[in-house]
């Protein structure tokens, strides 16, 4: 199963989404923004079961 996710880019605050497979169970992405381009770490947890959230962790490489 796939699910776009949608977060706020931690450099220029855009809205950015982003497509997980909720079939892994932890995922750690670089990916660039959309926007401005520069990198940002995710980390992902999908949920225990479709009555929760999964985890989104954003991260600035530059902190
Ligand atoms: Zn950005």
């Amino acid at each position: 199963m796939q699910d776009e996710f949608f977060f706020t880019c931690p450099y220029c605050w855009q809205t950015i989404s982003m497509v997980f497979d909720q079939n892994y169970p932890m995922q750690d992405y670089v990916e660039d923004c959309e926007v401005c381009c520069r990198p940002i770490s995710i980390d992902f947890e999908p949920a225990a079961d479709n009555l929760e959230e999964p985890k989104v962790s954003i991260k600035r490489l530059d902190d």
